[in-house]
């Protein structure tokens, strides 16, 4: 039987958040929290930092329930799972950890009472991306993972959600956390010169240039949560991929850079990392560096995110499932970046140079809704 609020909503019952306290996890431990699901957090014991114990104090207040333990610890998590009766178990676990996660798989194929599991992906389609290496092998090893759920019958979720909103480095698994270039931008390849498809019909050649590869979709990390929690118990994202493609957020890295330079009232010099570049950054195998590197490559040479079209019955994208959803756009995140410069007076110098050109955002209503 359905119930719940929504139409589309199969079960309410308490989720189980794993990697709560990282980059990822952060953003969806929040949104569910503010779902109002009764959310339980698994956080490994031991020592943790001042940043951290703040988080987890935050989320605590905000009626989170703390387990202690690691994933690893099958026994534990089965416990977990049958006492607290958890039916959503959410992954956010980082990339040295995704094969861990298989004991999470069997804890979860254990007790059969999870209605749905969202493994740690939150980034590009694993089945269909192929970076060169080492991005593949956590691609590999994510993809292990996938075909373990899929053996175990467990019903699952796997979150497409593309780039975070923020500015794309290629050496940086975290970039929300750091602020956009204030000295010099990096543009990966020629930064706006699209790619090239050529389709033959019976009667002639098509030559279609500027098709938009290179292009991504920067998906701000609240709207990972909130979209991530509305999706999790979705009957129509049963046993499917749900891809984040908001039309508004889809820009190439030039449109990315002017937008940051309207921000900050000035132009920056524009320095060119070509596709050798970024292989070299990525067989340099600084881990993790140079996964990143690769993803990067991945993006913004081959068009990844981009270069396929959302197939039903595995498929869906998330906006035509909630259709008068309203995304965050990048103008928006970015004016997020803007307060954070205006707020700190060092970093305020450097990046207003001699023009003293930014602007405070004026206050969004329409965020505010
Ligand atoms: P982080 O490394 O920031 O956080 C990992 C979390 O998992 C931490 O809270 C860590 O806890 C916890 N954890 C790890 N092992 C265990 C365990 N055995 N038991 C319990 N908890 C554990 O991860 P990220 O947020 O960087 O990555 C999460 C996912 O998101 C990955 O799949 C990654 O590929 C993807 N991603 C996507 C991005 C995008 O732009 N789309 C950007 C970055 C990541 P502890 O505090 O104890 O270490």
């Amino acid at each position: 039987m359905i119930v719940g609020p929504s139409p589309h909503v199969s079960v309410d019952g308490p989720v189980l958040i794993i990697g709560s306290t990282g980059f990822i996890g952060r953003f969806l431990t929040e949104a569910c929290l503010d779902s109002g699901r009764a959310t339980y957090l698994l956080i490994r014991p031991g020592l943790t930092s001042h940043f951290k114990a703040t988080i987890i104090n935050s989320f605590q207040e905000k009626g989170a329930v703390i387990v202690h333990g690691s994933m690893n610890d099958g026994d534990l998590v089965k416990k977990v799972l049958r006492e607290r009766k958890i039916e959503i178990v959410i992954s956010a676990v980082g990339g040295s950890n995704i094969l861990d996660q298989l004991n999470l798989v069997d804890a979860v194929k254990a007790v059969e009472t999870v209605k749905r599991f969202l493994p740690s992906e939150f980034g590009h389609d694993i089945d269909r991306a192929e970076p060169v290496e080492p991005g593949l092998t956590m691609y590999m090893e994510k993809r292990k993972v996938r075909r373990a759920i899929e053996k175990a019958g467990i019903p699952y979720t796997y979150i497409c959600c593309n780039s975070i909103a923020a500015w794309p480095y290629h050496d940086n698994t975290h970039p929300a956390d750091v602020l956009p270039p204030l000295d010099l931008f990096h543009i990966y390849g020629d930064g706006s010169v699209k790619g090239t498809i050529i389709t033959t019909t019976t009667a002639c050649l098509l030559l279609i240039v500027n098709t938009h590869f290179r292009l991504a979709y920067f998906v701000a990390g609240t709207d990972i949560g909130k979209f991530t929690i509305k999706s999790m118990d979705d009957i129509r994202t049963v046993n499917k991929s749900v891809h984040f493609r908001p039309p508004s957020n889809l820009l190439n890295i030039n449109e990315l850079a002017s937008l940051w330079e309207k921000k900050i009232g000035r132009t920056l010099p524009r320095v060119t990392i070509t596709e050798d570049d970024l292989l070299h950054a990525a067989r340099e195998m600084r881990i993790p560096e140079s996964i990143v590197a690769s993803f990067t490559h991945d993006i913004f040479i081959k068009g990844c995110q981009i270069n396929f079209s959302i197939e039903e019955p595995e498929d869906v994208d998330v906006s035509s499932l909630y259709a008068d959803a309203r995304f965050r756009t990048i103008d928006e995140c970015f004016n997020d970046f803007v307060r954070k410069v205006v707020e700190n007076p060092k970093v305020f110098k450097q990046a207003s140079g001699n023009n003293n050109g930014i602007i405070m955002p004026a206050p969004n209503h329409q965020e505010a809704l």
